[in-house]
């Protein structure tokens, strides 16, 4: 994953989010995402002022509590009551060789809010931690990796910290259950708990009832935490990592079943409500058209839908019949669905996605039997969610493996390992940075076999160079093009430096020489595409700390819940004194290469590898507009272009008689100005309208109306 501060201020409580970590453009991954999603949300003892049998039994006592990840034990906390009802939590874990350690002070008053905090330590990737909040005498005052306030408090609000333990979401779920309501937050929003169910657990002859509850208001999706009869924290986290009492780790398995129960059972109720079936056909009248073919905006058409599928395009003379839902089209766009080439899937993503317009994504890595599984939920519309094309993916062993796709260690392997990657309906594989090269011809000869494209980041001990002359159909992430041409670290790129390097060296590198120009020569030559992901490492060149149009998502920071606002605000990578030239030079250097590859013909397809689900595609081809491709030429890399690298363009990727009917109803013009594709109104998948703003509010996403 990512390296070290890209995303550190995006953790919460204690740990990474999960759309951050699982990212795979900028190293190793750390962990599935998803799974972080729910760790994402642990949380812990606070006793002050909650029941006070609670301090009473763990008063003075140190609480153990293990940090568990896939079964093995990888950390701990420790959490102590203190004689004032302040907590005392010591919190750390490894995960080959990142891993917070923090030491925690926090007191409370007699609601459960907090009055005085302080943390210290390192964070997950090692930065370090110094953060401090008190609250008194009409005032609260903290500082923290985002934030340095010092605020009027007219009313009492609990402080939500952003390098705490685990620990904290079990007191912020005390202090919500006293409160009997919403309980507003600082830095902004409020939040509110439900109690989901209990179920009962046993280890040993011991056994307790112990009670899931949801936190909302503060992430995407909602925050889980189980609490023990007492109000202590029982367990917060999923597979891949959870804090639950020591000796208790047994019981994991049965708890994250029912956390993956409420998990379908939130989605199902989405799918329930919000697709809008219209049984009649659907006519959008007097719009301006997106011709993704021609690259042109048609004035005044009208478009008829039918079933799951365009029936006729025409002008205003289009007979419409008499029963068929209209909708005006006047100042609005009608573009095909749009595409994400990369993004590693989580099902929560599912209406963000359509939310931005997005209907068909492609999952560059993700685990087998998950992604197949999830694809047939949306397509089914069992669960709401983009198409999903499925790109294995293949590494091989070693410290920087990816923990998720298929591990293929040896040449008898590769072969059987692309098949079984077929049989999850993958339609592509994706090679990953620590395969050995010896392997990839292996890997290349049965894929072509299986009629399934060969894609990847350059392994390591491979040049961009060798892995087109060794059969790849196209390359994720604009960083591997500069990394061509940085020799001297090609057999490192398994580790973080395939992101390092680029961010400090991409500037210096001559774009206009022959290198450079042959290589671009070659890779239109060979009809290799590229998936630039170019979000990723522009933010990582350009993103300073406390400074949120920096972060490149300025203009929508506000719609997000506060701790994922909260998050851009943290800054990126560290940038070392006197490199911040340096690294602004590499930024506009990958724009460049974008520029330059365009003009030399390469095909781009738009992917982001998540850098803000639901927001970023858009922001991708704002960066291909700001390199200089026209709005238009932005839109075809994101419709008709990842249609036709995919083989779908029979029915996908532009709005013709006879294709599906993906498409979105913007209102406004992103020809004219490529953000305007921030107003989506419809989002129309296979001929059932969506609400866009309604998909972003299921989660917590508070999209301005559209006028
Ligand atoms: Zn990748
Ligand atoms: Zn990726």
């Amino acid at each position: 994953m990512c390296l070290c501060a890209a995303h550190r201020h995006s953790l919460f409580f204690g740990l990474p989010r999960p759309e951050n970590v699982h990212r795979c453009g900028a190293g190793e991954l750390p962990m599935p995402r998803r799974d972080w999603l729910k760790l994402a949300g642990a949380g812990a003892a606070a006793l002050g002022g909650f029941p006070s049998r609670v301090a009473a039994a763990l008063y003075g006592k140190p609480v153990r509590y293990e940090f568990v990840s896939s079964g093995v034990v990888k950390g701990s906390q420790t959490t102590v009551s203190l004689p004032d009802g302040a907590l005392d939590v010591r919190f750390e874990f490894i995960d080959r060789g990142r891993g917070p350690k923090t030491h925690s002070r926090i007191t409370f008053d007699k609601r459960g809010f907090i009055t005085s905090l302080t943390t210290t330590g390192y964070s997950y990737y090692k930065m370090s931690v110094d953060e401090r909040f008190t609250a008194g005498k009409g005032k609260a005052v903290w500082r923290n990796a985002a934030e340095r306030e010092d605020r009027i408090a007219t009313e009492p609000r609990y402080y939500v910290s952003i390098d705490g333990s685990p620990e904290e979401l079990a007191a912020l779920a005390r202090a919500l259950l006293r409160a009997g309501g919403p309980v507003p937050l600082w830095p902004a929003g409020e939040a509110t708990i439900k109690r989901v169910r209990s179920i009962s657990v046993s280890s040993g002859s011991l056994t307790k009832s112990v009670t899931l509850y949801e936190i909302a208001g503060l992430d995407f999706t909602a925050s889980t935490v189980w609490l023990a009869p007492d109000g202590s924290l029982f367990m917060s986290g999923s597979q891949w990592g959870a804090v639950v009492p020591a000796g208790w780790h047994a019981v994991l398995p049965q708890l994250f079943a029912a956390q993956d129960q409420r998990a379908a059972d939130n989605g199902k109720l989405i799918a329930a409500t919000l697709p809008q079936r219209v049984g009649s056909a659907i006519a959008i009248e007097g719009c301006a058209l997106f011709d993704a073919e021609a690259g042109t905006l048609v004035p005044n058409a009208s478009v008829l839908l039918k079933g799951d599928r365009v029936v006729a395009v025409g002008d205003g003379s289009l007979p419409v019949p008499s029963d068929a839902r209209r909708i005006p089209g006047a100042g609005k766009t009608l573009l095909p669905g749009l595409w994400n080439m990369h993004t590693h899937m989580d099902v929560s993503f599912g209406p963000r996605l359509l939310a931005e317009g997005i209907t068909t994504v492609r999952d560059p890595g993700n685990e087998p039997n998950y992604i197949s599984k999830m694809q047939k939920q949306f397509e089914s519309g069992e669960l709401v969610g983009p198409r999903i094309l499925i790109a294995g993916l293949l590494d091989g062993t070693g410290k920087y493996t990816a923990p998720i796709g298929i591990t293929t260690a040896t040449q008898a392997e590769a072969a059987e390992h692309v098949r079984e990657w077929k049989r999850h309906g993958a339609v592509q594989v994706k090679l990953y940075s620590s395969l050995d090269p010896a392997i990839v011809p292996a890997i290349v000869k049965e894929a072509r076999v299986q009629g399934m494209r060969v894609s990847g980041h350059i392994p390591a001990g491979m040049l961009a160079q060798d892995a087109i002359e060794a059969g790849f159909d196209e390359i994720q992430h604009v960083n591997f093009l500069f990394l061509n041409f940085m020799p001297d670290i090609k057999n490192r790129t398994q580790t973080p430096v395939r992101l390092t390097a680029p961010v400090e060296r991409a500037g210096t590198i001559d774009l206009n020489s022959a290198e450079v120009r042959s290589f671009l020569a070659l890779m239109k030559e060979r009809d290799i595409v590229s998936d630039p992901t170019v979000t990723i490492f522009h933010q990582s060149a350009y993103q300073r700390p406390r400074d949120l149009a920096s972060s490149g998502f300025g203009e929508i920071a506000d719609w997000l819940p506060p701790q994922v606002r909260r998050g851009l605000l943290a800054g990126s990578f560290p940038v070392p004194p006197g490199k911040d030239a340096a690294y602004r030079a590499s930024g506009d250097a990958f724009l460049k290469m974008i520029a330059m590859m365009h003009e030399t013909g390469i095909r781009i397809v738009a992917g982001t590898d998540d850098v803000l689900v639901g927001f970023d595609t858009v922001r991708e081809l704002e960066l291909y507009a700001k390199a200089g491709l026209t709005p238009a030429a932005a839109l075809q890399t994101a419709t008709i272009v990842p249609a036709r690298v995919m083989k779908l363009d029979d029915t996908l990727g532009s709005l013709k008689p006879g294709k599906i009917a993906d498409a979105i109803i913007v209102h406004g013009n992103p020809l004219e100005d490529i953000s305007q594709l921030r107003r989506v109104g419809t989002t129309i998948k296979g001929g059932v309208l969506y609400d866009a703003r309604a998909l972003y509010a299921t989660a917590g996403v508070k999209a301005p109306p559209l006028a």
